[in-house]
């Protein structure tokens, strides 16, 4: 596929900033390792960028919910309530503590975790809720903040598809007692492979510092009280990220753009349900360009195999936790279904939104669509 011009792809970052620069600079520098200065500089810039006072930069955003769930050293077996539809990560973190899973079904329409589902999945094992924004819209968060507040759950807060979005005006990755962001290619901003915690919470803040790091004591390195990790991020990254971050604000804009042109050019795509265009106030960001076919006799494999063959980058949507063959192995949510995040799983797919598309291939892709579904 790759040697044929005209095809999308689904995703390409877009890095025509100071990366070079930042990166010549570690290279003339001998500054590789984590050890190098652009990693405080990050954490700083982009932990001040969502109203945070801690950033712990680490290897990618999965071993960032590893770490932010560990951080807060909640008792074995406790339940921490989550959407059905996210990415493994999120589950995988809270079943390698020792935590049990509790699922909640998505919104038709946002995508996101139901929160009105929340209240009746709490029980006395009830430690922390974790919210997963999904997809560029920002789940409803007073719901949740309310219920955290008066049954004293943790909040965790998964924004790895959130740089520089807001909920009612505030950004994604302030809300959590612990939030995290990804920097893989595909996210609003990049370090090849990456993530970050973000905290205000000074103690939660040292305990991933020092799970990122082995958890070397400070008096006597190479003596250990508890086993870590090595999460470090390299300066090389933080490279990446320091030009990236200078862009967000565009990157916001521009991904909005090729949101509300895809809405504009769809508009009479039939058979299919889009993302929406705002949570409340919020515009969608538009991570990725979501459709979900509404016929049943037509599913998201079906789409992706006929768009691949007209030259059109797509990628499937999640695929629910209680479904997950792993968990099931482990006699996680027998018996429990989710039908809607059953049914996005099935017939939702996303077409090619990177930051690096252009409003031709845009167009393109637009007009490839009605070909195929017309
Ligand atoms: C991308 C993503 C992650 C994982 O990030 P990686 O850096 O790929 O490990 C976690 N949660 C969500 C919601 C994501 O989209």
């Amino acid at each position: 596929m790759a040697d044929n011009p005209a095809f999308i792809p689904v995703n390409e970052p877009l890095l025509n900033g100071n990366e070079k620069k930042y990166l010549n600079e570690c290279i003339d520098t001998g500054w590789i390792s984590s050890e190098g200065p652009f990693i405080r500089e990050f954490e700083e810039k982009f932990s001040k960028r969502c109203h945070r006072t801690h950033g712990i930069a680490v290897s990618n955003g999965s071993v960032a919910l590893d770490a932010a769930v560990m951080a807060l050293d909640l008792e074995k077996g406790s339940e921490v309530i989550m959407p059905a539809f996210t990415i493994i990560s999120c589950a995988a973190a809270i079943v390698r503590a020792g935590l049990v899973p509790v699922l909640v079904d998505a919104d038709p329409v946002t995508w996101n975790m139901n929160v009105h589902d929340i209240e009746k999945k709490i029980t006395s094992k009830t430690k922390a809720i974790m919210v997963v924004h999904i997809y560029g819209l920002p789940v409803d968060m007073d719901p949740v903040l309310k219920l955290a507040r008066t049954n004293g759950l943790k909040i965790i807060e998964d924004a790895a598809e959130m740089h520089g979005q807001t909920y009612k005006g505030r950004p994604c990755g302030s809300f959590g007692d612990i939030s995290i962001f990804s920097f893989y290619p595909n996210k609003h901003i990049t370090t090849g492979e990456g993530g970050m915690i973000v905290t205000d919470n000074e103690e939660l803040a040292e305990k991933c510092r020092s799970l990122r790091n082995l958890c070397f004591m400070p008096m006597r390195r190479f003596v250990h009280e508890t086993l870590g990790y090595n999460f470090r991020m390299t300066n090389l990254q933080a490279a990446l990220g320091l030009a990236q971050l200078e862009r967000l604000d565009e990157f916001v804009i521009r991904k909005r753009n090729m949101g509300r042109l895809y809405n504009e050019l769809l508009v009479n795509l039939q058979g299919f349900q889009g993302p929406s265009a705002y949570a409340g106030t919020d515009e969608n960001i538009y991570w990725v360009y979501g459709l979900v076919s509404l016929d049943k006799g037509r599913d998201a494999i079906s789409c992706m195999k006929q768009l691949a063959n007209a030259g059109v980058g797509t990628r499937p949507f999640f695929y629910p936790m209680h479904l997950q063959p792993v968990f099931q192995r482990m006699g996680l949510f027998k018996g429990e279904s989710y039908p809607v995040a059953e049914m996005l799983a099935e017939q939702g797919f996303y077409i090619p939104s990177g930051m690096a598309l252009t409003e031709d291939q845009i167009r393109e892709v637009a007009r490839r669509l009605q070909a195929e579904f017309a």
